[in-house]
C-alpha cells in the first residue's frame, strides 16, 4: 500500500486519506458487513495507475441480503409512517452533511475518478447537495387528484388517485460523475419513499461508500439505503435479476442498457435508462466565432470528455470552419493536463487503462478511415504514467466514419463543415443516439426552429452541459428510456393508484 499511497496521500486532507485507506465493506441494513464470499477488488488512482485500496466485491448472496433489508425497511412503519415533511428533513440533512464534508468528498472523487479537484469541489459536490435539497421539497407535494368520473345508470362514485412509491429500487451508476449520478437516482427515489440499493461503478466506489456514512448520519432508517460495491456482471446483474427489486434505474453504456432492458422485459420490472450519446454541437453562420470556439472546446473536453452529453460532433458553418478549428485546437493545446489533485490541473487522466485503450483505439480507427488530427491524438509526452490522453480534434472524417457515429467517451472531437441548414439538421439527427445537442446563434427564430427539429432530449442554445435538478434530463432513441430530475424524474419512482368509492 505504501508505494501507491505516495502518489496521492500528501495531496489530500487527513479525512480523505483515512477514509480511502480504511477497510471497506458493504453497507447493508444500516451496518458495514463483509461480503459473504470475502472477495475484494482494487480501485486505482488513474493519475498513476497504482492501486488506491481494495473494496468489497458483492456477490449474489450480498445482493439478496441488501434487497431483503431494503424491502423490510420500505415496509416498516418507521418509514411508511414518517411524515412527508420529515422525509424532506432527512434529505435536507443529507444535503447539509454533503456541504459540511465537501472538501473530503471532492478529494475522494478526484482521487478515484481522476477529475480535477476544482471540478469536483465546484461542480460535482455542490451539485449533489443541491440535488438532495431540491428533492427534499417533493415528499410533501406528491398529491393525487380527485377525478370527475361519469358512471352510467345514475351511480355515484368518488374516484381519486394516490401517488405511491414504486418499492425497492436498484440504482446502478457509472464512473464519470460517481457522486452526482448516485444522487440523481437516490434523491428522487427517497423523495418518493422507495427503498434503495445503490451499486457504484467498480472504477469509482469511494464516494458512494462515504455517502453511505452520511446517509446513516443524516438519520435515514437502517436498510432504506444499502450500498454494494461490486462488479457489473455479478452484483449489477444480480440486482437486475432479483425478484425482490421493483425498479432498476441505470446510467451507463447503451450496450449494457439494452441487456438490462431485455431482462426487465421478462420480469416487467420498471426500468429507466440513461445511456450513450454522440451529441451534435452546431455553429450557425451568424454566431461570433471568437465566442463559440472556447465553448465548443469546453463542451467536448469537460470531464476529460467522459460525459454522456459531450458535444462530440461539432458542425461549423463553412464560413467559420478554419477559424473555429484553429481556435478550438489552440484551446485544446492550452489545457493544463495533470493529476486531478494537483493545483492548476484543468484536465485529469481518463478513468481507467481500459478507457485509455478505447480512446487510443478510436483515434487509430479515425485515422485509418481518412480523418486527420489537427491536435492531440496520443498520450502527452510528459505523462508516461497514468491514463492521460491529449485533447484531440479530428477533421476530414466522413459522415459515416466510426469517430462520427460512435460514442468515444473521451476528449476526442470530430469537426465537420456544413452549408445548407436542412442538410445540417438531417446530418445532426442521423445517429442512433438522441441525448443532447447545442446550437450557437444570435438569431432567436433560428434557435427555436432548430431546437424543435433536433431529435435530442436536451437542446442547449448558446450554452452547453447545463443541468438543473428541476429540469428533466434523458434521451431520445438509443440514448435511453424515461427522464431523470424534476417532476418527470420523480414520476419514475411512483406508481399511480386509482381508488373507487361507491357513494350509493
Ligand atoms: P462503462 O463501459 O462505461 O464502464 P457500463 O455500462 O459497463 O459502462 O457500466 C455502468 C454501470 O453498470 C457500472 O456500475 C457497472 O458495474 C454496471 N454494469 C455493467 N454491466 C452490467 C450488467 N450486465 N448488469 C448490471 N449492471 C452492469
Amino acid at each position: 500500500m505504501s508505494t501507491s499511497e505516495n502518489h496521492w496521500s500528501n495531496l489530500v486532507g487527513e479525512a480523505a486519506r483515512r477514509f480511502a485507506l480504511r477497510r471497506h465493506r458493504l453497507f447493508i441494513d444500516g451496518v458495514w458487513r463483509d461480503p459473504a464470499e470475502g472477495a475484494t477488488f482494487e480501485t486505482f488512482d488513474p493519475s498513476s495507475g497504482t492501486v488506491i485500496t481494495s473494496v468489497a466485491d458483492a456477490g449474489p448472496v450480498d445482493v439478496d441480503a441488501a434487497v431483503r433489508a431494503a424491502r423490510a425497511a420500505f415496509e416498516s412503519s418507521a418509514w411508511k409512517r414518517m411524515t412527508p415533511v420529515d422525509r424532506g428533513r432527512l434529505l435536507n440533512r443529507l444535503a447539509d452533511l454533503i456541504e459540511s464534508n465537501a472538501q473530503e468528498l471532492a478529494e475522494l472523487e478526484s482521487l478515484d475518478n481522476g477529475k480535477p479537484l476544482s471540478a469536483a469541489l465546484n461542480g460535482d459536490v455542490p451539485g449533489t447537495a443541491k440535488l438532495f435539497r431540491y428533492f427534499a421539497g417533493w415528499p410533501s407535494k406528491l398529491e393525487g387528484a380527485t377525478i370527475p368520473v361519469s358512471p352510467s345508470g345514475g351511480r355515484q362514485f368518488l374516484n381519486y388517485t394516490r401517488s405511491e412509491p414504486v418499492g425497492v429500487c436498484g440504482l446502478i451508476v457509472p464512473w464519470n460523475f460517481p457522486l452526482s449520478m448516485a444522487a440523481w437516482k437516490l434523491a428522487p427515489a427517497l423523495a418518493a419513499g422507495c427503498g434503495c440499493i445503490l451499486k457504484p461503478a467498480e472504477q469509482t466506489p469511494l464516494t458512494a461508500l462515504r455517502l453511505a456514512e452520511l446517509i446513516a448520519e443524516a438519520g435515514f432508517p437502517a436498510g432504506i439505503v444499502n450500498v454494494l460495491t461490486g462488479r457489473g456482471a455479478t452484483a449489477g446483474a444480480a440486482l437486475v435479476d432479483h425478484p425482490g427489486v421493483d425498479k432498476i434505474a441505470f446510467t451507463g453504456s447503451t450496450q449494457v442498457g439494452k441487456q438490462i432492458a431485455r431482462k426487465c422485459a421478462d420480469s416487467l420490472k420498471r426500468v429507466t435508462l440513461e445511456l450513450g450519446g454522440k451529441s451534435p454541437n452546431i455553429i450557425l453562420p451568424d454566431a461570433d466565432p471568437a465566442d463559440v470556439a472556447d465553448a465548443a472546446a469546453t463542451a467536448i473536453f469537460y470531464n476529460q470528455g467522459q460525459v454522456c452529453t459531450a458535444g462530440s460532433r461539432l458542425y461549423i458553418h463553412k464560413k467559420h470552419f478554419d477559424r473555429v478549428i484553429a481556435d478550438v485546437a489552440a484551446k485544446a493545446q492550452s489545457i493544463r493536463i495533470g493529476p486531478g489533485l494537483e493545483a492548476g490541473t484543468q484536465m485529469g487522466p481518463l478513468v481507467s487503462s481500459l478507457q485509455h485503450q478505447r480512446v487510443s483505439d478510436y483515434v487509430e480507427i479515425g485515422r485509418s478511415e481518412g480523418g486527420t488530427t489537427v491536435t492531440g491524438g496520443a498520450r502527452p509526452q510528459d505523462r508516461p504514467d497514468g491514463y492521460f490522453f491529449e485533447p484531440t480534434v479530428f477533421v476530414d472524417a466522413g459522415d459515416s466514419a466510426r469517430v462520427v457515429k460512435e460514442e468515444i467517451f473521451g476528449p476526442v472531437l470530430t469537426a465537420m463543415p456544413w452549408n445548407d441548414i436542412d442538410d445540417l439538421v438531417s446530418r445532426a439527427n442521423d445517429s442512433p443516439f438522441g441525448l443532447a445537442a447545442g446550437v450557437w446563434t444570435r438569431d432567436v427564430k433560428d434557435a427555436h426552429r432548430i431546437a424543435a427539429r433536433l431529435k435530442a432530449g436536451t437542446v442547449w442554445v448558446n450554452c452547453y452541459n447545463v443541468t438543473d435538478p428541476a429540469s428533466p434530463f434523458g434521451g431520445f432513441k438509443e440514448s435511453g428510456w424515461g427522464r431523470e430530475l424534476g417532476r418527470k424524474g420523480l414520476e419514475n419512482y411512483l406508481e399511480t393508484k386509482s381508488v373507487w368509492v361507491n357513494l350509493d
